[in-house]
């Protein structure tokens, strides 16, 4: 738990924005807002602290503000002979004006209560490697512009993995900013690293063997907003090959080709996309093969999208062209057939995405950490094989 006098930290610096974010491509110094109307938009309803952000907004109305993306951060943990914690977000300097700005230095300090265990600084140049386009779209969720600009000119990228008997719950990021308008100043943010209590008893998608080849927060897995716990599904057979036969040129050369792929808890279908042809080549993604919303890549193809009923949502994507059992509004049960295991969208062979997320669409929704009942979670790793019996 935190201390009292940090909580009073947080409320002041923690604006928590819930706003969308695709990873589509994302104009440098275009506007977002923090409006309780957005949040509506968004399909969330405001908690205490979200609806504390607007005044907070007003009241430090020329201030560059730090926020984080995901507002609310959690860990991942692998056990074994070297136990670690990872999490990762974007921290994003928030300000009210377009003026161009540089972080001349950065600092992270790791907490476990109030003693700081770790502090790491950065020089201009280790922040400008970690800065990245903000993950972002300037645009609500129904794609009108936001009534009340609000800057995101520099947002970083921070990783972390740490040993978890450091045992490490919260983590300020303190950046030093210049601008042309401004005098050199300090910004900081203090952000709760919480250990997520998923609700849903999650069945992993397909039965049988498979290897995931893309997870984890830190280990090069999605690094999209609701992607960041994601995780991809190969099926193989019994001697653990992804290829069954032929050269692997064809989707039918894959072992996972057509597998059933399954409702992993009960809910209902909430989005369901089925009109994608599947990538011809599977180690090919082929752009001509992309829906034209997702001109640069990021095609999710064919997917479910299934309500759990309690502010949990699983996405499946890629299913095979054709093979959607379920529409919009279905109730299904937990193991139900949804359809087939494909190669639709941005995909380089056949295969299941998986994400856990908050809402029901996946360019709007946070990420959650995720587990099943069939399958050990020390096993959601990249490179490593797996039975869902
Ligand atoms: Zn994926």
């Amino acid at each position: 738990m935190m201390q009292s006098g940090r909580d009073n930290h947080l409320m002041r610096s923690t604006i928590r924005d819930t706003l969308d974010v695709a990873d589509a491509a994302y104009p440098r110094r275009r506007f977002l807002a923090t409006s309780l109307s957005a949040l509506t938009l968004a399909g969330l309803r405001p908690t205490p602290l979200l609806a504390s952000a607007p005044l907070e907004a007003a009241a430090h109305a020329s201030a560059l503000r730090l926020i984080s993306q995901p507002g609310r951060i959690f860990r991942t943990s692998l056990s074994g002979n070297e136990a670690v914690d990872s999490w990762a977000c974007w921290v994003i300097v928030q300000a009210d004006d377009d003026a161009a700005i540089e972080a001349t230095g950065l600092t992270v300090e790791l907490f476990n209560g109030t003693a700081r265990v770790k502090s790491a600084s950065y020089t201009a140049a280790g922040v400008r490697a970690l800065a990245i386009k903000p993950p972002l779209t300037p645009r609500l969720p129904d794609g009108s512009l936001p009534a009340r600009p609000i800057f995101w000119p520099l947002a970083i990228r921070i990783r972390q993995t740490e040993a978890s008997p450091l045992a490490i719950d919260s983590m300020r990021v303190v950046l030093d900013l210049r601008s042309g308008k401004r005098t050199a100043q300090q910004v900081d943010v203090t952000l709760p690293i919480e250990t997520y209590r998923q609700k849903s008893e999650l069945l992993f998608p397909f039965r049988g063997k498979g290897i995931i080849l893309q997870a984890g927060v830190t280990n090069g897995g999605h690094r999209n907003r609701s992607g960041q716990f994601a995780l991809d599904a190969f099926g193989v057979d019994d001697s653990w090959s992804i290829i069954a036969a032929g050269d692997g040129k064809q989707n039918t050369d894959y072992r996972g080709w057509g597998r059933e792929v399954l409702a992993p808890a009960d809910g209902v279908i909430v989005r369901a996309r089925s009109d994608r042809p599947d990538q011809p080549l599977p180690e090919t993604s082929d752009p001509r093969y992309y829906a034209p919303e997702y001109p640069n890549g990021g095609d999710v193809g064919n997917i479910v999208t299934i309500d759990h009923g309690n502010g949990e949502f699983s996405m499946l994507a890629h299913f095979k062209a054709g093979s959607l059992r379920v529409k919009v509004g279905d109730r299904v049960r937990r193991g139900q057939p949804l359809g087939a295991l494909g190669n639709s969208g941005d995909t380089s062979g056949p295969h299941v995405h998986y994400q856990l997320q908050t809402g029901p669409d996946w360019e709007y929704a946070d990420a959650l950490p995720v587990k099943f009942t069939n399958v050990d979670q020390q096993s959601l790793v990249r490179g490593t094989y797996f039975d869902a019996e």
